[in-house]
């Protein structure tokens, strides 16, 4: 019907930060070649002090599973560059440590209830809308949503 849908498009919110589209969720890090140590967001030079610095960094996609180790429930609206819906919708919070040993921090899956996280529990990374950017089209970030029992 409408022509804004048919032009309407999944715009990454950070270019090379994850996959797109989003079929195929996956947060990409950096590796580095002598010390291994994986670093997101993606880092040309490794940031381990102790690491010579003399290899290369590499592109890894990262496992898309992981254990939630933290969260909170924003209840105010955070300042810009944050796209708030009006009215402001509360949303989680959670940081969740990944299979390379990696923790990265994240915005909990749009519908889900906070009062049903628990650390520990198991959590997959997923690739949603963030916001509708002036265009119409949604700007697309990476999320964590508990795992499907
Ligand atoms: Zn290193």
């Amino acid at each position: 019907m409408s022509d804004q849908n048919a032009q309407k498009q999944q715009v990454p919110a950070i270019q090379g930060w994850f996959t797109m589209p989003p079929q195929e969720p996956h947060i990409i890090a950096s590796r580095c070649s002598v010390c291994h140590g994986y670093f997101f967001p993606p880092a040309q030079v490794c940031r381990n002090p102790n690491c010579k610095k003399d290899g290369t960094m590499e592109s890894v996609m990262l496992g898309n599973k992981g254990k939630l180790e933290a969260y909170s429930v924003n209840y105010f609206s955070p300042p810009p560059p944050y796209h708030a819906p009006d009215p402001f919708v509360p949303f989680g919070v959670g940081m969740v440590s990944l299979p390379e040993g990696i923790s990265i921090t994240g915005q909990i899956s749009s519908g889900f209830d906070e009062k049903n996280l628990e650390v520990g529990m198991d959590m997959d990374v997923v690739i949603e809308k963030l916001y509708e950017d002036s265009q119409g089209n949604d700007v697309m970030a990476w999320k964590f949503r508990p795992a499907r029992k």
